[in-house]
């Protein structure tokens, strides 16, 4: 849903959403990251800070809550104290890849995986899937030479 940004946030004023400049500044620094980054919400605030948008950290942990919910981002849960987020790109699933030594985070793409989530999701339990996350987790092989 997130292949037109001002669309989707149109429809969720029509929906009575509130829907903030910091929330809109916060889904735009997410739409100008580099691919394959995995921000904590510290991280984020950081950029934002720098930004010159101001908001506190518990308004954007809410934010980052109400954009997920809504499907514009995903969270992601690395097994650390923090959740990591990305832009919600359902038209090109990718899966993760975790380094438990040094918090490396690879991204990979399998076709056969979302079939078998559409499989178990829609045909066997009549589920409207909205996201789907695979993650791996182990030694990358820089951690692996030491
Ligand atoms: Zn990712
Ligand atoms: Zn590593």
């Amino acid at each position: 849903m997130t292949e037109n940004k001002s669309e989707n946030l149109n429809k969720l004023r029509k929906e009575g959403y509130r829907i903030t400049s910091q929330r809109e500044k916060l889904l735009d620094l997410f739409y100008n990251l580099p691919e394959g980054e995995h921000l904590s919400a510290e991280e984020l605030h950081k950029l934002l800070m720098e930004k010159k948008v101001k908001i506190s950290l518990a308004t954007l942990y809410r934010s980052l809550k109400f954009l997920a919910t809504n499907g514009f981002i995903r969270e992601l849960d690395f097994g650390e104290y923090h959740k990591h987020y990305e832009l919600n790109t359902p038209q090109k699933p990718h899966h993760h890849l975790v380094c438990n030594a040094c918090g490396l985070t690879l991204e990979f793409e399998d076709k056969n995986l979302y079939e078998h989530a559409v499989k178990i999701s829609r045909e066997q339990n009549n589920f409207e899937m909205r996201d789907y996350q695979f993650k791996i987790f182990g030694i990358c092989p820089e951690c692996k030479k030491v």
